[in-house]
Parts: structure tokens; sequence; C-alpha cells
């Protein structure tokens, strides 16, 4: 199974795919925990690219790097995963580049699938997690990351990340067959209850 994790800063996605990634292992279900961009190591040079706080990279150009960071992360590592039977839990996928760089960004969400379709095959989750929160709650969890407060590509204003936000939620609600939106407010294991019951029914419960 390929599971990915979707949201804005702060919603806790990450954290919530860790301890995902625990559970299973726990079950004694093989998985690989990864994300994106990166997850291996010419795709992590990618993200220090784009991350780079020296750079003023367009949407445009994000998307196409991001495309190229996909292309190799998903050849080099999902792909032999799920081919040898593994699970693959991934922090962020296509639906990031359709939300900050289409959403956020002006490119068209049919070019951001014909970049993946290109570099990736248009490989997509079998579900794909959107953690939600209110912006005052992820601007406090954010606030609360020790040194680690930068909002990394490019300090954008409030308007930008809403835009993120309700693209997120237009894709869930366009593909209502692959998303789970979930609630990312409360305690974490509040939250990791409520992914793990998404998933249940694979585990044959
Ligand atoms: O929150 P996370 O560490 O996963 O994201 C890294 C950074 O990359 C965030 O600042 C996020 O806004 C940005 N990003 C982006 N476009 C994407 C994926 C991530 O701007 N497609």
């Amino acid at each position: 199974k390929f599971i990915t994790f979707e949201g804005g800063e702060g919603a806790g996605k990450s954290t919530q795919a860790r301890l995902l990634h625990d559970f299973l292992l726990a079950r004694g279900i093989p998985a690989d925990l990864t994300r994106e961009p990166g997850g291996t190591p010419g795709a992590e040079d990618v993200r220090g690219l784009l991350l780079d706080p020296a750079q003023a990279w367009n949407a445009r150009t994000e998307a196409l790097l991001f495309a190229a960071a996909r292309a190799d992360h998903v050849a080099q590592l999902i792909e032999p995963s799920l081919g040898s039977g593994r699970w693959v839990i991934c922090d962020r996928f296509v639906d990031s580049t359709r939300a900050y760089q289409g959403g956020g960004g002006d490119v068209l969400d049919s070019e951001i699938m014909d970049l993946h379709r290109i570099g990736s095959g248009g490989l997509l989750p079998d579900i794909t997690i959107l953690v939600t929160v209110d912006p005052e709650i992820a601007a406090e969890r954010l606030a609360a990351r020790d040194g680690d407060t930068s909002d990394r590509i490019g300090g954008k204003p409030a308007s930008y990340h809403a835009a993120v936000g309700d693209r997120f939620r237009e894709l869930a609600a366009q593909e209502p067959s692959r998303f789970v939106v979930i609630d990312g407010s409360g305690a974490t294991d509040e939250v990791q209850a409520r992914v793990q019951k998404a998933i249940a029914h694979w585990l044959g419960e």
C-alpha cells in the first residue's frame, strides 16, 4: 500500500506519518517512511536547492524541480519498495505540488499532472491523508518548533497559505475515494487514532 500525508505546515502530518510507520512496524507490516521533496540522495540534493533561501524560484521552476526530485524518488525508492510488497508512507507527494505551485502559484493542475506523468508515470497513492488544522493552531505549532520556525520556501503571506489550504480541500473533494480528511487538532495520539481508523480496513479490522 502507498499512503501519503498532506497538509500545510504545522498541521502535524510529519509526526502522524512517523507514528503510523511505528504502528505498522509493530504490527509486523514491512513499511518504509519517506518524504518529499527528498527521500533519495539525489532528491534530497534537489530539496536543498528548493529550500535554499538564497534562491528565488518561481512556481513553474519549483514545479519542475519537484517533479524531477519525485521522479528520482519514485524510481529509486517508492516503486522498488511497493514492488517488493512493502508499504510506503510518504510525507507529501504530488498533491503538495498541486496545492502549493498550483493553488498558491500559477501552475495549472493539468500541467503539474503532465509533469507527474512524464517523471513518475502518474503514480498516485492508494490513500492520501489530508491533515487539516485552523491556521491559528498551525502558527502556534510552528512558533513552538525548536529552531525551525523558518517557513522554508520564502516567507509567504497568509493569503498564500490560505490558497494552498483551499486547493488541498478542493482536491480532496474531487477525489473522495483516494482522500481522507483528518482533523489535526487535539492531542497527537487522538489524531493518530483517526489516522489508524482510516486504514483499519486494510488490517482486517
Ligand atoms: O512542511 P514540510 O517540511 O513538509 O515542507 C517543506 C517546505 O516546502 C514547506 O515550507 C512547504 O511550504 C514547501 N513546499 C512547497 N511546495 C511543495 C512542497 C513543499 O512549497 N510542493
